[in-house]
Formats: C-alpha cells, structure tokens, sequence
C-alpha cells in the first residue's frame, strides 16, 4: 500500500487514459496506491477538488494559496478555516515561501504564509509547506509562528539536510517528489538516505515532475511507486518497508491515527 502525499488531481494530463480521470485512479489503485491527497494551489479549484474527493474513494483535499500564485482576494484565516472545515479537507497549504520564481516586494508572501500557519493552528490541521530560495526565512516564520504546533511536511523537498533538521526539529515530515530520482539529484539523495523513515513521506506532485524513467512526461499519482521503489533501492531496504512506514507516517500526520 502506497499514498500520494501531494498530487493535484484536477490538474493532471490525462491524455495517457482518454481523458478519464477515474481511469487514472483506478491505474494508481493497481499500482498500490491507496490514498491521494489532492492539494490546493488557488481557492478557486476548491469546488472542483472537492467533487473529485466525494466522488473517489481515499482521496483527500487540502486547502490553501499557494505563495506564487496573484489573486485579489487574499484569504485570511476566518476564511480558510472555514474552507477547511469539511472532514474531507485533512490539511492547509499549499504555502510556504518561494523567492525563486518571485521578484521585488516579499512581505505580501511571509504575510500570507503567517495567515496559513495561524489557520492551520486555528482548526489543528497540519501544513503543506512549499519552500525554495527561502531557506532562513521559511524556517524562522514557523518558528516565529510556533509552526510545531499544527505539525506539518515539507512538500518536494530540494534543500539542504540542516534545512531537513531544522524542520524535523519543529516536528514537520519530510517528503520527496520524483525529483530524488533524478540523476543530478545527489545532494537530496544523500538527505533521502540518512533521514529516519518514520519522518518520511512521498509524493508525486502530479502533473509536476515526474520521476525517472516518465522524467518530462505528464506525472500521475501511480508513478509514487517509482519514487518509493528508487528510495528503498537507495537505502537499501525493501520496497515494502517504505511503503509501509511512509503510510503510516501519512496516517499519523494527516489522518491522526
Ligand atoms: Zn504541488
């Protein structure tokens, strides 16, 4: 049994099933996947996101405004609490800080990560956090916010292990996308190697980055079996034993098993 901790499910390139996407689900069931959780980018594919989860089964949602995306109507955190009110939304984020695919004033995004980590303290449900180029901001706004709290992952992790500990020391998960697969990818590998696996999840981020041997092509929640097949191989472990662990992780953190 595997779990996708990070897909986007409304937004997957179903050309490969006909443009059905209960066949694509139904492919990830065959390929062991038992649970997705289809996560929020902008509030608007809410409706959408949540349709998909009431019509599917195992399929949860988060709620959340990713930090790269404009909107005019930025959420506080009445608002997305009430969003996330529904017992299928298990989590708040996307959020998080991304300084690389964002230019000139910053405040307006550490504002918005702030609104998502008091939301996700407010209704207690873990964080999805995203980060890049934003190392020391990231980490000292969860701390600053007593992130530790609500708990939470570190969504397709790219950065340092200090980074890694940082996080695992405010109690957050750490989960790799099919970016560890990827061949120039030896410094997360090495941090996929060493973290203890009861602090591990996977992902795939679908329609996003594929893992090895789909690099380039349109990802779906099946290929979270790749990402966790070449991490058992990397470690040196059996396949089972990270599926296993990382499902359980999922459960404890999102599910509160
Ligand atoms: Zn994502």
């Amino acid at each position: 049994m595997l779990i996708d901790s990070h897909c986007h499910l409304n937004r997957l390139d179903l050309t490969n099933h006909n443009g059905d996407l209960t066949a694509a689900l139904a492919f990830a069931r065959e390929q062991g996947v038992s649970h997705m959780l289809c996560v929020s980018v902008i509030l608007e594919d809410l409706p959408e996101m949540m349709a998909i989860a009431r019509a599917h089964e195992n399929i949860y949602v988060s709620t959340g405004l990713h930090p790269t995306e404009a909107t005019s109507q930025e959420p506080n955190v009445e608002k997305l609490t009430s969003l996330a009110s529904d017992p299928l939304v298990i989590a708040i984020g996307e959020t998080g800080l991304d300084y690389y695919r964002c230019e000139g004033d910053i405040t307006w995004q550490q504002k918005r990560f702030r609104t998502h980590i008091q939301a996700a303290k407010a209704i207690d449900k873990p964080l999805i956090i995203h980060t890049r180029e934003a190392r020391e901001d990231t980490i000292r706004i969860m701390q600053e916010e007593n992130a530790q709290d609500p708990k939470g992952v570190m969504h397709c992790f790219t950065e340092t292990w200090e980074m890694a500990k940082q996080a695992m020391d405010l109690n957050f998960y750490i989960s790799f996308s099919g970016i560890v697969t990827f061949k120039n990818a030896k410094e997360l590998q090495d941090i996929a190697k060493k973290i203890p696996l009861d602090r591990m999840l996977i992902e795939t981020d679908a329609p996003y980055l594929a893992p090895v041997p789909y690099r380039g092509k349109p990802n779906e929640p099946a290929y979270v079996r790749h990402v966790a097949e070449f991490i058992a191989q990397l470690r040196g472990i059996s396949f089972e034993e990270v599926a296993e662990k990382t499902t359980e992780n999922f459960e404890r953190l999102f599910l509160k098993r």
